[in-house]
């Protein structure tokens, strides 16, 4: 539990999860905490709504979903203010987490039945005979523990698939955006009232470990890389499969024929929407040496303009007060080490807010480079070329996205990265774009949520032959000759014998 009592900590208070403002303190919802009991009931209930809801196929399915995607559109203000409300985001940034979540409900609607339904696979000479049938079957319920940066966006990546692909759901929320949560539960109920295909279970991070030992049959985790490896202990004690989409350190590469306007316009966004509290935001920028200067001026200008406060403002508080303590200790720790701030700095840090800061010539050993700052800070260091900086973009044990500013050499670089997305000459647009996948490498994590691989990813895949004729080389039976052998063996060396 969460010991100190600021404005934005979550307490419980007679068996109910209070969240608040960060900024204000003013409470943002109330929510019965859910025991081990609570959480195994709801897995069990989820365990047959899967079914009925498994049963209504493809088709129904989608109906239902798209009725869920126009609720959510019409009411995408209530959203907005209620995400406001409880974890600070201003109220345009949570306008345009929801749109892109809204986004990828209506893709994952649409083609689930493409992606996963039953399709014939060609068959090959080897087993002429037979015809190949693939489908992707619901794993059954799916356990979906979000982190509460972007409340909406992040659990609606898993829950919108895990549904289209025919499985239930049951949601953690973060103890710090439950309200949120609860509010997508009860607008799905709204569509889909029969049965409780989606729900939520509510309390603290024991509520999520709970969920993992449920009985579920996937858990789809996403939140800090510290919590992944608890999440995959649990998980392997039953043996449940589970994605991970944990942290990152992203980095953006300015190359030197970038459009220096745009790409310090992109960095301030990519490093400062949402107070930098973004998993794939921008963290850290290698500016190549000929463009170094001009660029840090453009970025320091921009970032310098950008409004701080509660209401109406460009960033808005830090939602996790703990938080700060880390956005502190990167920036004491970069101005220390030969780092120097050439907006904001040490003196940026006023709890609850933290004010645009950009520093330059950091040592790549310090915190500010290494670790996830989760504030609106920036790292710019200087690099010979465009190598060095995708050695230097590579060197953490983070890969989630990145982003490349240039012309001639942008894509080739950017392929270069080790990370699973990235953005040429712009950030983090890969997120709404619903038909690719989303999805870390290394200590970002595994697994994909988005696109095609995104259905995937919440549907077993089964695999049929069928018999379609007699076999002419038959094998794999005892009745096989020592003909049928030698005639197999003359097969397969005409085949691939060459
Ligand atoms: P945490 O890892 O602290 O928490 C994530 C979720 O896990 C919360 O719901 C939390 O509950 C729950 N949890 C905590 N302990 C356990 C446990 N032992 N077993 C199971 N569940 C548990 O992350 P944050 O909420 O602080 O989110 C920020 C992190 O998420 C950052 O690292 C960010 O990069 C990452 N992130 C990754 C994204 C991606 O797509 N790759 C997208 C967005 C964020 P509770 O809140 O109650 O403690």
């Amino acid at each position: 539990m969460t010991a100190v009592q600021l404005p934005g900590n979550p307490v419980i208070e007679a068996g109910q999860l209070v969240s608040t403002s960060p900024a204000t303190g003013a409470e943002a919802g109330r929510l019965p905490v859910a025991s081990e009991l609570d959480v195994r009931q709801a897995v069990e209930r989820a365990r047959e709504a899967g079914v009925w809801w498994a049963g209504l196929g493809f088709t129904g399915r989608r109906e239902r979903l798209l009725r869920w995607r126009a609720l959510l559109a019409k009411r995408i203000e209530q959203l907005a203010e209620l995400v406001h409300a409880e974890g600070g985001k201003p109220v345009a940034d949570a306008i345009v987490e929801i749109v892109t979540a809204i986004e990828h409900v209506d893709w994952a609607a649409r083609n689930a039945g493409r992606v996963l339904g039953p399709r014939r696979v060609r068959s090959r000479l080897i087993l002429a005979e037979f015809s190949g049938h693939l489908e992707y079957q619901p794993y059954g319920v799916v356990g979906v523990i979000g982190p509460w940066n972007y409340p909406v966006f992040t659990p609606i990546g898993s829950v919108a698939y895990a549904l289209a692909a025919g499985n239930a759901v049951v949601l953690k929320p973060s103890e710090y955006t439950p309200a949120v949560g609860q509010w997508l539960v009860d607008s799905f109920a709204e569509v889909v009232g029969e049965q409780p295909v989606f729900t939520a279970v509510h309390g603290l991070g024991d509520v999520g470990a709970a969920l993992c030992r449920s009985g579920v049959n996937k858990l789809a985790f996403t939140g800090s890389t510290a919590t992944a490896r608890k999440v995959m202990a649990a998980c392997a004690e039953t043996l449940t499969p589970v994605l991970i989409e944990a942290g990152g350190k992203d980095a953006m590469i300015v190359d030197s024929d970038a459009d220096l306007d745009a790409a310090a316009e992109a960095c301030v966004w990519g490093g400062m929407t949402n107070a930098g509290q973004t998993c794939i935001g921008i963290e850290r920028v290698y500016a190549v040496d000929p463009i170094f200067d001009a660029f840090v001026d453009k970025v320091v200008a921009r970032a310098g303009r950008l409004t701080v406060g509660p209401e109406g403002a460009d960033i808005g508080p830090i939602t996790m007060p703990s938080q700060v303590d880390v956005i502190r200790r990167h920036i004491d720790d970069a101005v220390s080490s030969g780092g120097r701030a050439v907006l904001g700095g040490p003196g940026a840090v006023q709890p609850p807010y933290v004010h645009p800061t950009v520093l330059v010539d950091v040592p790549e050993d310090s915190a500010a480079v290494r670790e996830e700052t989760f504030g609106p800070t920036l790292t710019i260091n200087r690099v010979r070329d465009a190598d060095e900086a995708v050695t230097r973009a590579n060197a953490l044990p983070y890969g989630l996205g990145g982003s490349v500013f240039g012309r001639r050499r942008a894509v080739a670089i950017a392929r270069r990265l080790r990370s699973g997305m990235a953005s040429v000459n712009s950030t983090l647009t890969f997120a709404g774009m619903s038909t690719l996948p989303f999805g870390g490498v290394g200590d970002s994590g595994f697994g994909r949520i988005h696109g095609e691989d995104g259905l995937r990813e919440f549907g077993r895949a089964k695999a049929i032959t069928r018999r379609r004729a007699r076999s002419l080389l038959p094998s794999m039976t005892f009745e096989r000759t020592p003909t049928d052998v030698d005639r197999l063996v003359k097969a397969v060396k005409m085949m691939y014998g060459r």
